[in-house]
């Protein structure tokens, strides 16, 4: 669908692709049963006359039928990839609408499939339908369609990245977290600083934005994903049985444990028998810390020794969100487990800080 609202007055026009996958900004209520359901994209567009005064050229795109975030699947993130991969010599940056709840998981894997991006991809969304009166849909979706706008005196994205922009915040997008269900504030990122605030002025934070070494590039997208893993939350008097279970699912190839402060877990000895032999079965062990903020570091305490010793891999700061993508788009492009556990420990996009 093409709606093309514009202003051929401005120098600095930009050609945009929103594409709509669903979530709350494009929801109401349902009259029978109160619950919030989609309704067409066309809608949207009605509900935001503001988007008329943007002197962009905005084209949009709508997922069929758009989908509440939590039904994302790694074959949604290929479809936006393969969309923003056909359109891209067409638009200057895209302008993701997403459902909040899974944000950060489909923002970290569009990081990952994305090779040579040069182009602002820009993830937003609401916690209130654009269509209410105190949304904040509106702003969210404004200030994200200028950023993806954009450009230097060279005609160079400011943030050629794939981000996430909400309530007055830019953050790269797989240094994120939704950490909120009911505030505007929704999304953190807390071990990297926003790429950019919206007050008055958009103001960018160019220090921490990656740019290419080297502008030119063709855009590739690496699509291939495999979600053969689990998630082992540690909690003080977790069983044994629990802990062989999750390590014997069958076909499980990766394993994120989510351990304690800065990559601890017990030393109980059934605990690290499982664990070693989990990682000898040639199952990549990735530890990802418990704490919202701070980083894994397996040589701090004896706790953290013994997971190395046993073959566990350190997450550094990752989220859970970027080592769930990290980990499906690895094993979905290398099948050498030693490659993976290089990988790993490399900071690809942006994701974990090495040092
Ligand atoms: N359940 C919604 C979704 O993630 C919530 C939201 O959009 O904020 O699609």
């Amino acid at each position: 669908m093409q709606t093309g609202y514009s202003n051929s007055l401005s120098e600095n026009k930009a050609n945009i692709l929103l594409i709509y996958t669903g979530g709350t900004i494009g929801m109401r209520q349902d009259p029978a049963t109160s619950a919030l359901v989609p309704f067409k994209f066309e809608e949207i567009l009605h509900e935001v006359p503001e988007l008329k005064k943007i002197v962009h050229t905005i084209d949009t795109y709508s997922f069929e039928p758009p989908v509440d975030s939590s039904d994302i699947e790694p074959s949604k993130w290929s479809q936006m990839a393969q969309l923003i991969k056909e359109r891209y010599l067409s638009y200057d940056g895209f302008v993701i609408l997403h459902g909040t709840d899974t944000m950060s998981y489909s923002a970290s894997a569009l990081s990952f499939m994305l090779e040579n991006l040069e182009k602002p991809v820009v993830f937003t969304g609401s916690q209130l339908p654009v269509g209410m009166l105190r949304t904040d849909g509106k702003e969210n979706l404004i200030s994200a369609i200028e950023i993806a706008a954009s450009r230097d005196n060279h005609g160079r994205a400011i943030v050629p990245e794939v981000c996430i922009f909400f309530e007055s915040e830019l953050y790269r997008g797989n240094r994120t977290t939704k950490d909120n269900a009911e505030n505007f504030k929704a999304f953190r990122s807390p071990n990297y600083p926003p790429l950019a605030k919206a007050g008055i002025h958009i103001k960018y934070n160019k220090p921490y934005i990656n740019y290419p070494g080297l502008w030119g590039k063709e855009l590739k997208i690496l699509t291939e994903t495999n979600n053969n893993i689990a998630i082992l939350k540690l909690f003080p008097g977790i069983t044994e049985n629990t802990v062989e279970s999750i390590c014997n699912i069958p076909g499980l190839r990766a394993l994120i444990i989510e351990t304690y402060g800065s990559g601890n877990a017990t030393t109980r000895q059934w605990f690290l028998d499982i664990i070693e032999k989990t990682c000898n079965k040639g199952i990549v062990i990735l530890n990802v810390t418990q704490c919202p903020a701070g980083k894994v570091d397996m040589d701090a305490y004896e706790t953290g020794i013994m997971l190395k010793k046993a073959g566990v891999v350190g997450g550094y700061d990752s989220t859970v969100e970027a080592a769930v993508s990290k980990l499906f788009f690895l094993m979905g492009h290398y099948s050498d487990i030693k490659i993976i556990k290089k990988l790993l420990n490399q900071n690809l996009k942006g994701e974990i800080s090495i040092n």
